[in-house]
């Protein structure tokens, strides 16, 4: 029983006997742990870019005859640092929409081919040319929720371009695997080490921060990712080496269980 949180009440029972109830806490215990830790490094996250609005603001009522060269330079500055902002909220709202017993996925037919190609298109725009970005689809349609899944795909193949160095190489393919139709992204850049495989889906969990911020991260997009393949019984496996690369695999459960997927 070491490591677990037991509440234990004592309760009167007839003839001067008593009752012992114990209740295992462990599990309650950790979610709150965990909702503690969301909210401080979510207002950490927050801070740091509101400090520099905050300066800059301050900068600028403090001199009023500011030139217009720095001027620009500050709101330049404060419009990034405002999006970070934006983008940080944007993916706290999808994560708890994902995790809310009230927002049920709408499981409907969808076709794969149009939703790669989107992601496709984005996952080039993002890299500018820098990177060699294709896709192949060769694997079924599925049920699903077009939307989640069309997140979740942008944001493993926005990490292949952001975490691969100009020159790597991003291939996003769909085939049908043993265990079921697979989503695949592949890259030939900086690769992670072993020891932070199994935490990279959790909240704010970066390898590296200053790489992941200074490519407009937020450090939820794993997690994101994670939350749309639970709700689809799908699972997520990472093959990964640092300095050459990473596979990030998605596996949806084969036709006959997907029959049984929620509504
Ligand atoms: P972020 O916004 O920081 O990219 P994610 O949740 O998407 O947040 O990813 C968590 C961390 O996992 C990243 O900060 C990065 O360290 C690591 N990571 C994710 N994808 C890759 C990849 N394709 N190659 C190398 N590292 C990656």
């Amino acid at each position: 029983l070491r490591d677990r949180k037991l509440i234990c009440q004592i309760i009167p029972f007839e003839n001067r006997r008593q009752i012992l109830v114990t209740h295992d806490a462990t599990e309650s215990a950790r979610i709150e742990e965990m909702r503690r830790d969301f909210i401080a490094n979510a207002s950490h996250e927050l801070r740091t870019p509101l400090t520099v609005i905050v300066g800059f603001l301050e900068i600028a009522s403090a001199t009023p005859d500011l030139d217009a060269a720095s001027r620009a330079a500050h709101l330049k500055l404060m419009t990034e640092q405002a999006h970070r902002m934006q983008r940080l909220i944007e993916d706290m709202l999808t994560l708890s929409r994902l995790e809310s017993v009230d927002y049920p996925m709408r499981a409907e037919p969808v076709v794969i081919a149009p939703l790669v190609e989107d992601v496709l298109q984005e996952a080039r725009a993002l890299s500018g040319g820098q990177h060699e970005v294709t896709a192949s689809v060769d694997g079924p349609d599925i049920e699903g929720s077009a939307e989640e899944l069309r997140s979740a795909f942008a944001n493993l193949a926005s990490n292949a371009v952001r975490y691969t160095p100009p020159g790597g190489k991003v291939k996003l393919s769909w085939t049908n695997g043993p265990a079921g139709p697979q989503f695949i992204v592949s890259d030939t850049g900086i690769g992670i080490d072993q020891r932070h495989i199994a935490r990279l889906t959790e909240r704010f969990y970066r390898v590296d921060k200053s790489r992941s911020r200074e490519t407009q991260g937020t450090g939820l997009g794993l997690a994101i990712v994670k939350h749309v393949l639970l709700r689809h019984h799908a699972t997520l496996t990472i093959k990964s080496e640092a300095g050459k690369g990473s596979n990030f695999i998605v596996t949806f459960p084969a036709t006959h269980e997907r029959a049984t997927l929620p509504r």
